[in-house]
C-alpha cells in the first residue's frame, strides 16, 4: 500500500506500536527550563543515533518529500507522531535541533533547488547535519535587511567576508544557513542571498557567548574569505528576502515541529506545585497569580491554534500573523517565570547542584526575557502588525528606497530627512 493513503487512526496504530517497541518512555512529563542550552559531544552523539533510528523507520520528516528522504504524509500525520511520542525519549539537539528541523528545513524546502535538497535534505532528517543560524549581526538585528556581511562572486564560488552574532547552537552545528549581501547598489532587501556555509570551513571563527545562566549558547562567528561553493546557495541569488521571510514565519511558530504544547485543561499544574511546596496555596495573591498564568497559557494555547490554521490555509508565507503567536509568546512567558518565583520564594531560587527540575524556576526567570528578543522583538512583532493588518502609517525610513553602498556612505551624516 502506498504510505500517502494511510488514515490517521490506522498510522496512530502504527507509530504508537513502533514507539513501545523501539523507544524508551520519557521519566517525567515536567516542564523542562527554558534555556538556550549547551548540549556535550556524547549528548549529540546519542540524538543522533536515536533521530537515525527514526529515520530508518520512517518518522523522521513525516510530511517531508519522499524525493528528499520524508514519508510524503500530511501535516495532520506528523501531529499525531508528535502526540504519541511526547511520552518517549525522543533525540534532543537544543535549539539548534529545533531550527534545523523547523524554520530551516522547510525554508530550504520552499527555496532550495532540487539538488540541494536530494545532496542535504536526507542528511538533515537522518541527524547527520545539524544546522544554524547565521543572520544577525552586531549591527544588524531588528534591521535584518541591513547586514553587511558581504559575498562577492569569484566564478563559480563565493568569497564571504563579515560578521554574525547570536547564532544559537553553531558550536555544535554541522553547517550554517548564512545571509550576506550580494549587490550593493540595490535598496538593502533586494541585494541578499542566503548560503550553506559549513562550520568547519577554513577561514571561520566560532566562539561561544557565555549567557547570564551560565550556559554558552549562542556563539559569535567571523567569517575571513570564507569559500562557498555556487551549487551552495539557497534560493535566488538576491533573492535572500523571500527566503528570510519565510524562515521568519516558521521560526516564530508555524508549523512547529517541536514540543507539543499540551491544552491547559487543569490549573497550571507546575504553579500549583511549586505553591504546596511554598505552603502557599491558601494566600490569596499566589491564587490569583496562578489564575492569571491559567488564563495566559489557555490563552496563548488557542491564540496559537487558530494562527496555525491560519498560515496552513495561505500558500504564501504570512509574517504579520505569525507575529501574534510570536507577541504572546514573547509578552505571556516573562510572566509566567515571574509568577513562579513569586509564588516559590526560596523554593524557586534555590536548588542541590544538579537538580534540574528545582533549578528550572529560575533559569525561567533568567531566561524570560529570550523569547520577546530571539526571531525578532516584541516591538517588531507590534510593528509588523500595526503596518501590516491594521493599516498603520509605515515608520519614516531614509534607507528602504536607496542603493545600500549609499546608505552606508549617508549615513553618518543623516540630516534626520526622510525620502
Ligand atoms: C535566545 C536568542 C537566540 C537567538 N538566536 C539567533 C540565531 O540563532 N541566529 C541569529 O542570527 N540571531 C539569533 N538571535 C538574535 C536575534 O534575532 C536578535 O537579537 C533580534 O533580532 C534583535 O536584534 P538586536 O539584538 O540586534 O537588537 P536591536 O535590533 O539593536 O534592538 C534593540 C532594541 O531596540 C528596539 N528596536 C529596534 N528597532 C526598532 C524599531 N524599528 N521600532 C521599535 N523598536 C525597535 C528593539 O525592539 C530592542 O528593544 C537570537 C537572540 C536570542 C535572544
Amino acid at each position: 500500500m502506498s504510505t500517502e493513503t494511510i488514515d490517521l487512526d490506522e498510522f496512530r496504530k502504527e507509530v504508537r506500536a513502533w514507539l513501545a517497541a523501539n523507544l524508551k518512555r520519557r521519566r517525567s512529563s515536567a516542564p523542562q527550563a527554558a534555556r538556550t542550552e549547551t548540549k556535550t559531544p556524547e549528548e549529540i552523539a546519542e540524538s543522533r543515533a536515536l533521530q537515525r533510528k527514526l529515520f530508518d523507520a520512517g518518522y523522521a520528516g513525516i510530511s517531508f518529500p519522499r524525493e528528499y528522504g520524508g514519508r510524503g504524509l500530511s501535516a495532520a500525520h506528523e501531529r499525531v507522531f508528535r502526540e504519541e511520542s511526547a511520552a518517549y525519549v525522543m533525540p534532543d539537539f537544543g535549539a539548534a535541533g529545533a531550527v534545523t528541523f523547523s524554520a530551516i528545513a522547510r525554508s530550504m524546502l520552499a527555496h532550495a533547488s532540487p539538488s540541494f535538497l536530494r545532496r542535504h535534505m536526507p542528511k538533515i532528517l537522518s541527524g547527520e547535519e545539524i544546522w544554524c543560524q547565521f543572520y544577525s549581526e552586531p549591527a544588524a538585528g531588528s534591521d535584518l535587511a541591513g547586514i553587511r556581511t558581504r559575498a562577492t562572486r569569484d566564478g563559480d564560488r563565493w568569497i564571504i567576508n563579515g560578521a554574525k552574532i547570536w547564532s544559537t547552537g553553531a558550536h555544535y552545528a554541522d553547517f550554517a544557513m548564512c545571509l550576506a549581501r550580494t549587490d550593493w547598489e540595490v535598496p538593502k532587501h533586494r541585494g541578499l542571498t542566503w548560503f550553506a556555509v559549513s562550520t568547519k570551513a577554513e577561514g571561520l571563527t566560532i566562539r561561544p557567548i557565555v549567557q547570564i545562566d551560565g550556559e554558552a549558547g549562542f556563539c559569535q562567528e567571523f567569517l575571513d574569505d570564507v569559500v562557498v561553493s555556487s551549487d551552495e546557495v539557497i534560493g535566488e541569488v538576491n533573492q535572500g528576502w523571500a527566503v528570510a521571510q519565510t524562515m521568519l514565519v516558521y521560526e516564530r511558530g508555524a508549523g512547529q515541529v517541536g514540543p507539543v504544547v499540551l491544552e491547559p485543561r487543569t490549573l497550571a499544574p507546575d504553579l500549583v506545585a511549586l505553591a504546596r511546596k511554598a505552603r502557599r496555596t491558601d494566600d490569596s495573591i499566589v491564587r490569583q497569580s496562578i489564575a492569571r498564568a491559567h488564563i495566559n497559557d489557555y490563552a496563548q494555547y488557542h491564540l496559537g491554534r487558530r494562527i496555525a490554521a491560519r498560515l496552513r490555509a495561505s500558500d504564501q508565507p504570512q509574517p504579520a500573523v505569525a507575529a501574534y503567536g510570536k507577541l504572546a509568546s514573547g509578552t505571556f512567558s516573562p510572566i509566567r517565570a515571574r509568577i513562579a518565583v513569586e509564588i516559590g520564594g526560596p523554593e524557586a531560587l534555590l536548588w542541590h547542584p544538579g537538580d534540574q527540575r528545582a533549578m528550572r524556576y529560575s533559569i525561567n526567570y533568567l531566561n524570560g526575557r529570550m523569547t520577546s528578543i530571539a526571531a525578532g522583538t516584541n516591538e517588531m512583532q507590534r510593528n509588523g502588525i500595526g503596518e501590516r493588518v491594521l493599516g498603520l502609517p509605515r515608520e519614516p525610513s531614509f534607507d528602504s528606497r536607496r542603493p545600500f553602498s549609499e546608505v552606508i556612505a549617508k549615513a553618518r551624516n543623516w540630516d534626520g530627512q526622510v525620502g
